[in-house]
């Protein structure tokens, strides 16, 4: 196998559905009790199965999660540069068929953001854009990376897939981590989603991590966009994808997001609505199948359920986010991509992580030990 792709083709996705709806009780308990997860054991904890098992799978992952990474969570916030778009997807509040005011930040708007981001506190940062090759490309990013790297040790960045030596090219200039999420693995409903725009070429954008693990990226993200298709099926599928690259681009590392889809303006509804519970279950079932992996939760969840999550397995949190460009200081009431559920200050995101006995890390060191 040299590509994901080649992998992905060897799979039907109503095989591998029924194969997770199939599993039992005793399959649950095997997993639970096995010493190496396999991806069949994925399989068990994310079935239907497994959720009379949830407060097993939640103290497992506790244990496994402050073993490996101590009683810390990674605080980082979401930077927006632009909500110009030329796709189309269906459930976004930039795709390009929402007519709303396109907006790019220029040099000074970001470091207007920079300073308010400073001011919470924030040395972790994720720039999100929307894929305007006109505007926002590799040139822009480049220049981007330039500003802000002095102020930030680690950048992730959530933009469209780029070619892999555009990858090489950014690496250089400050880039940590780059974000990918597949939305769906079901092909045909990712085409239903993604009708117009370069990212309706499914393999291109399935591909994007094989080329981020040959550009020799320090940490990639994987997820899907949970509402799209069937959860269970997704993430069975995220995870082969993970296995894969952990495999073969050993020296990178790995997170996963479970964002669920929220409401914006002119939105979406849902095909498959997860259920707190189930998110649960999905957070336990990644850390019972991979010890190393971040999780990261975002404010798309509600306070309630943030704060629930914390001790289970989540490594990093996002707080006081704004979804749009130019939301902390330049542009606060232009259009979001979407509504954030929990709207607590950084601050406060900070005080609830220490109230339960763990610390709020703001300085992300990787940077520095990697030199
Ligand atoms: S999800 Fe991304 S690519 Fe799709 S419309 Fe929104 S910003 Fe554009």
């Amino acid at each position: 196998m040299n590509k994901f792709l080649d992998l992905f083709k060897t799979y039907d996705w109503e095989d591998t559905k029924s194969s997770i709806y199939a599993k039992t009780s005793l399959d649950v308990e095997l997993a639970l009790r096995s010493k190496r997860r396999s991806l069949e054991d994925f399989k068990a904890l994310i079935s239907p199965s497994a959720s009379g098992y949830l407060e097993e799978m939640a103290l497992i992952s506790q244990g496994l999660t402050t073993k490996r990474f101590g009683k810390v969570v990674q605080m980082y916030v979401p930077l927006y540069l632009s909500n110009e778009c030329n796709n189309i997807c269906t459930y976004c509040g930039f795709s390009y068929d929402n007519k709303v005011r396109r907006k790019t930040l220029s040099s000074v708007e970001i470091m207007q953001e920079v300073t308010v981001l400073k001011e919470m506190g924030y040395d972790h940062i994720l720039l999100v854009t929307g894929e305007a090759n006109q505007t926002v490309h590799l040139e822009y990013f480049k220049k981007v990376l330039t500003l802000i790297r002095p102020h930030f040790s680690h950048i992730a960045m959530e933009v469209q897939p780029l070619d892999l030596e555009e990858y090489q090219q950014l690496i250089p200039y400050g880039l940590n981590t780059v974000l990918v999420y597949q939305e769906t693995y079901h092909q045909d409903d990712y085409k239903k989603h993604h009708p117009k725009g370069k990212k309706s070429n499914f393999d291109y954008r399935l591909d994007t991590p094989d080329r981020l693990g040959e550009a020799g990226i320090h940490k990639m993200g994987l997820g899907v966009l949970i509402g799209l298709e069937d959860w269970r099926t997704d993430s069975f599928f995220t995870a082969l994808h993970l296995s894969y690259l952990e495999k073969k681009y050993w020296q990178s590392k790995y997170s996963i997001s479970f964002p669920r889809l929220r409401p914006f303006s002119g939105g979406l509804e849902p095909k498959v609505v997860m259920n707190d519970k189930e998110l649960l279950q999905l957070i336990c079932a990644y850390r019972l199948f991979n010890e190393e992996l971040e999780l990261s939760i975002s404010t798309r969840e509600s306070p309630a359920f943030r704060d629930n999550i914390i001790k289970v397995g989540i490594t990093a949190i996002s707080a006081g986010s704004k979804t749009n460009p130019g939301g902390y200081a330049v542009a606060p009431e232009s259009l979001e991509q979407f509504e954030i559920s929990d709207e607590r200050s950084p601050a406060d995101i900070a005080q609830m992580i220490t109230a339960q006995g763990y610390e709020p890390v703001w300085k992300d060191w990787d940077n520095g030990l990697m030199l």
